[in-house]
C-alpha cells in the first residue's frame, strides 16, 4: 500500500468515526445515494481529489439532499454542497480551493446551458418541469433526462 492510499484510508475512517450514521464505500462514481446513506468514492484518484470529491458528497448528506424539481435547483444545490464542504474540510486540515468548486460548477453549467438549448432553432429556453423544456421561441417541447448529483468534469480540463 502506498503513502496516498494510507492517508485516503485514514481520511476515511476518521469520517466514518466522525459521521457513524453514514456508509462509505469504494466506487467507480462519486455519489451520494440518500436511499442507503451511503457515499461512494473513488479510491483511484489523487489524494486532493478524493478528499474533495467525499467533502463534497458528505455535504449533500449533510443538508439532506435528496431531490430537486429543476436543473436550476440542482446547480443551486451544486453551490450549497460546496459551501458546506469547505466548511466542513476545515475540521481536517482540508482547504478546498475555489478554483476547484468553480470548475465543478462551471461543468453544471454548460451542462444547463446544453440542455436548455433549443434544438429545433438553438434559443435558449427555460424548463418547463423536471423532465422537459419548452422553446419560447419556436414552442419546441424537448426531454431530458433527470439530472444527478454527479460531478461530470469538462473534458477540455479532464484530470488524470
Ligand atoms: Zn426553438
Ligand atoms: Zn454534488
Amino acid at each position: 500500500m502506498n503513502t496516498s492510499s494510507k492517508t485516503s484510508n485514514s481520511f476515511i475512517a476518521r469520517l466514518s468515526r466522525d459521521f457513524p450514521d453514514l456508509k462509505f464505500q469504494k466506487g467507480e462514481q462519486e455519489h451520494w445515494s440518500p436511499r442507503t446513506n451511503t457515499i461512494t468514492y473513488n479510491p483511484n484518484q489523487p489524494l486532493r481529489d478524493l478528499r474533495y470529491g467525499v467533502l463534497h458528497e458528505l455535504a449533500h448528506a449533510r443538508l439532506n439532499h435528496t431531490t430537486y424539481g429543476s436543473d436550476f435547483e440542482l446547480l443551486k444545490m451544486e453551490s450549497l454542497a460546496w459551501s458546506e464542504a469547505a466548511r466542513i474540510g476545515r475540521r481536517y486540515n482540508v482547504r478546498v480551493s475555489s478554483n476547484h468548486i468553480q470548475n465543478c460548477l462551471d461543468t453544471y453549467r454548460d451542462w444547463l446551458h446544453r440542455r436548455s438549448t433549443c434544438p429545433t432553432c438553438g434559443a435558449h429556453s427555460l424548463q418547463k418541469d423536471a423532465h422537459r423544456y419548452q422553446c419560447l421561441n419556436c414552442q419546441a417541447v424537448w426531454r431530458v433526462t433527470s439530472g444527478r448529483f454527479v460531478r461530470p468534469y469538462r473534458r477540455t480540463h479532464n484530470l488524470t
